[in-house]
């Protein structure tokens, strides 16, 4: 395996750490960048971050933006796009599962899985192992605090809505304690 030595960090690593810059056609070679693949993506991320040329990339976005679309709307690009995503998620398939929980519940699976594990698996208030949401709902429900957003626990339907419905308040949950404790 051929070597070569990063002009950054001085180190010498093998031709597959660097990323290539073109190949020279007549003489049949490859070229590859003075910088190792770690050395480069570094570089290039502190170029981007500078004030100067972070203001010139906004510049550029703008012009461009519009030509962006109307590139993205031809059926080749789209039908290439939707091929790419298609493998992206045969590759990772726990990336795009991790994006979504992301997405719809502001936690990551593992982060669901490890409350879980902490309920026993149970709902958090009455202690079913059922959703109780119906066919369609195949897990326990994220509970968040309406007032700070932070995750409370994992709830059945019934109990995450029953909170909703009591609006998430103590007062009003004791005084329904009390109303059925009369009879
Ligand atoms: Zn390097
Ligand atoms: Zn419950």
């Amino acid at each position: 395996m051929e070597k070569k030595i990063c002009s950054e960090c001085k180190e010498e690593k093998s031709l597959t750490e660097f990323n290539l810059h073109h190949v020279h056609v007549k003489e049949g070679v490859s070229k590859y960048r003075g910088l190792c693949k770690s050395c480069e993506s570094k570089w290039k991320h502190d170029f981007y971050q500078r004030p100067e040329n972070k203001e010139k990339r906004k510049v550029y976005n703008l012009r461009h933006a519009k030509k962006r679309k109307t590139w993205k709307q031809k059926p080749k690009v789209k039908a290439k796009a939707r091929e790419y995503a298609k493998e992206y998620a045969r590759k990772y398939p726990e990336r795009i599962q991790n994006s979504y929980w992301k997405r719809r519940f502001g936690i990551t699976l593992h982060d669901y899985q490890e409350l879980l594990k902490k309920q026993n698996f149970r709902c958090a208030i009455c202690g079913s192992e059922k959703p109780n949401g119906g066919p369609r709902m195949k897990k326990l429900a994220v509970d968040h605090s309406k007032k700070s957003g932070e995750i409370r626990g994992l709830l059945c339907f019934n109990c995450n809505v029953g909170l909703g419905a009591f609006k998430d308040s103590r007062d009003i949950l004791q005084k329904a304690v009390d109303y059925l404790g009369r009879y």
